[in-house]
This record gives structure tokens, sequence and C-alpha cells, in this order.
């Protein structure tokens, strides 16, 4: 028998665990994906007990939304869907690269864009993808405070925020959630962050839960990334750290199997299920046959001592460790 989905609250809402994440079904960073194997992607998460969707307008420059939109249409009743998406990013300056903005005609507009592009009246989840250096947190967080005021957004969250940042937000709004970076390599949120969103009850939704696909167990030792591929300017997919991170997954893999009888998949998501003051993993998919290790995830725990010789595999292998921060967007002038 299959074990089933385990759930958490957000603002009083039921959501999934396992999150899915968008981002590669936007179609530009992570190789093609098709219509149809996005729509049926979405479809099959909802049909294993996912409901928490995350995606962002800057996921496939609007696609991913209008996808996500469509599988709502297909699936006939978007009560199945807790759709969490974001604003505060731009990338039609005319400049290259990607920007923080969260000026209030960028996030009003942003907000109109995403109800449309996803075909509802309602976001459940509105969350801020990056802090924007150049607007008061106060401020973003009293605009964001009106759009709940009007019914278009039933929660607020941020992403990619300090402590001091989600201390100024909630001064003003109420903060539902925080979705910082976290995975077996990445942890620079268990010190500081982890323990404030626990204490404070703010949910934490952790992004890149397979380290961008390392931890999935399918990448192999000389395997190159297209340009374009996020993966081809992502440190640590580059020598000598890939080798480094690469072993340790092989040793993962190899503990996964002789204690658990699992996958290093399954072994990476189960251990962020499994810290404490985590409300949801996002793991991201581009065709349904990759949801089909949800099931190994659930219905099982890692232990004090499993996650201690965890470490210590990490710490032997990847001498000289690197974290997601190449991600951060530009400031604008
Ligand atoms: P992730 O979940 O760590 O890894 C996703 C990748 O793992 C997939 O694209 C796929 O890569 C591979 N994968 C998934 N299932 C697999 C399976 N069963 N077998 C083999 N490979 C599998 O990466 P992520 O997309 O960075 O993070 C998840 C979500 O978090 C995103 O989609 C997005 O919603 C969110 N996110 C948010 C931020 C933010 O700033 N707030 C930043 C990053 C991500 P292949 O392409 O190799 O198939």
């Amino acid at each position: 028998m299959l074990a089933a989905m385990e759930f958490t609250q957000i603002s009083g809402k039921q959501v999934s665990r396992i999150g899915l994440g968008t981002w590669a079904i936007g179609g530009l960073d992570w190789g093609a994906v098709s219509d149809s194997d996005a729509v049926a992607t979405l479809l099959s998460a909802v049909d294993r007990g996912i409901n928490l969707i995350d995606t962002a307008p800057i996921y496939g420059r609007g696609r991913a939304e209008e996808l996500l939109g469509k599988a709502i249409r297909a699936h006939g009743h978007r009560e199945a869907f807790y759709i969490a998406t974001k604003a505060g990013l731009d990338w039609n300056t005319g400049r290259e690269g990607v920007f923080a903005d969260s000026t209030a005609p960028r996030l009003r507009q942003e907000l109109e864009h995403s109800l449309r592009r996803l075909n509802t009246d309602f976001i459940d989840l509105y969350q801020v993808h990056w802090p924007d250096t150049l607007v008061p947190i106060e401020e973003t967080a009293a605009l964001l405070a009106e759009f709940v005021r009007e019914g278009k957004v039933g929660a607020l969250g941020v992403s990619n925020y300090s402590v001091a940042q989600m201390q100024a937000f909630r001064s003003v709004a109420p903060l539902a959630s925080n979705q910082p970076p976290y995975n077996l390599f990445e942890r620079q949120i268990d010190h500081e962050t982890l323990p404030w969103c626990a204490a404070n009850h703010v949910a934490v939704l952790t992004y890149s839960s397979l380290c961008r696909s390392l931890l999935a167990g399918r990448l192999t030792h000389g395997m190159t990334f297209p340009a374009g591929d996020i993966r081809a300017v992502d440190p640590k997919f580059q020598q000598p750290r890939f080798t480094q991170y690469l072993n340790a997954v092989e040793r993962l893999a190899a503990f996964a199997q002789a204690h658990f009888g699992k996958t290093v998949l399954s072994l990476a998501a189960r251990w962020v299920l499994d810290r404490p003051g985590i409300s949801v993993a996002l793991w991201g998919a581009k065709r349904p046959d990759q949801l089909d290790a949800v099931a190994g995830v659930l219905g099982w725990k890692l232990s004090d001592s499993a996650m201690a010789e965890i470490d210590q595999i990490v710490a032997e292998c990847v001498t000289d460790p690197v974290g997601p921060e190449y991600l951060t967007p530009k400031v604008r002038e």
C-alpha cells in the first residue's frame, strides 16, 4: 500500500509537505518542456496528493503560470490547487539580467498579470521573490496587505529574506511563510533563519530540495550541460567541485540503499522534511514520471544517528563547498 501524503497548514489552509516547483516547467532554464508534458506533470502531482504548486512570473517569463492556469482548467477544480506564486523580479529592463524590483507599480502590475495568466481571481500565497534593497520592506509589506484586503491574495510570504528583513515585513503585515534554499548541501539557514521562523510561526518552504538535480541521482561524472541550462553556470556543477559533490552523492546513495532500501533522491527529500522547522519541501519536475519518486519519500523517517552519518559523508567528500548565491538578482541603478 502507498504511504499517505503528509500535510501541514499555512494560514489555516491544508497544504502537502511536498510541493511541486515549476521553474523547470517554464521551459527556459532547464531544457525544453512541451505544454502537454507540463500540464501532465501538474495533474500528476495533484493525483499524488500534492496540492501546493510553487510558481513565479519569471519561470519561463510567464509560461509556467500560464501552464498552471491551463492545468487548473483541465482539472476542473480550482480548490484542488494551493497556488503559491511570487512577484518582485524584473527581466524586461532592456539590460542583461534579472533585477529585484518591489516598487509599487511593478508589484501591482505583476499581481494583475499573474491572476490573468493563472486564470483565477485568487492567489493562495503571494511571495516576494527576492528582497529589493532599494525599497523599504515596510512599504512592500503594506502594499501586499492591500492585496489581501482586496480579496485577491490569501496569505503573504517572502523568499530569500534575512531575519532582519522578515522582522521589518512582520512589523507591518502578517507573514505566513519564507522560501529559502535548503538541501543536504546548502544549509545556510540552519543557524538563524530556521529557529526564527519556528519561534515566530512562519512556515518554511524550501527551494532546491534536490540541490537543482544533484541529489536526484541521475547525474554522472563527465556530464555537461548546454548553454542556457541553469546548471551550466551553477558553481557546484563545475570542476573540481562537481566531482566532490558527485562523490558525496554516490556515498549517500550507497548509505540510503544499505540502511533504508531507498534511493538517494528519497533520502535527500526525506532529509529536508525531517529537519526541525521545515514545513514544505519544494521539488522541481518537468515530466510525470519524475514524480514516481514521491512515494519513496513518504512513510519513513531519518533518525538522529542517520542524520549524523549523512553529515559525516558530506563533510568528508565536499571539501570546497559553495552556496546558491549565484542566483541572486541584480540591483537596479
Ligand atoms: P530541485 O527541486 O532541487 O531539482 C529539480 C530537478 O531535479 C528537476 O528539474 C530534474 O532535473 C531533477 N529531478 C526531479 N525529479 C527527478 C527524478 N525523479 N529523477 C531524476 N531527476 C529528477 O530544483 P529547483 O527547481 O531549484 O527547486 C524546486 C523549486 O523551488 C523550483 O521549481 C521553484 O519552484 C522553487 N525555487 C525558488 C527559488 C526562489 O528564489 N524562491 C529559487 C529556485 C527554485 P533534470 O532537468 O535533470 O530532469
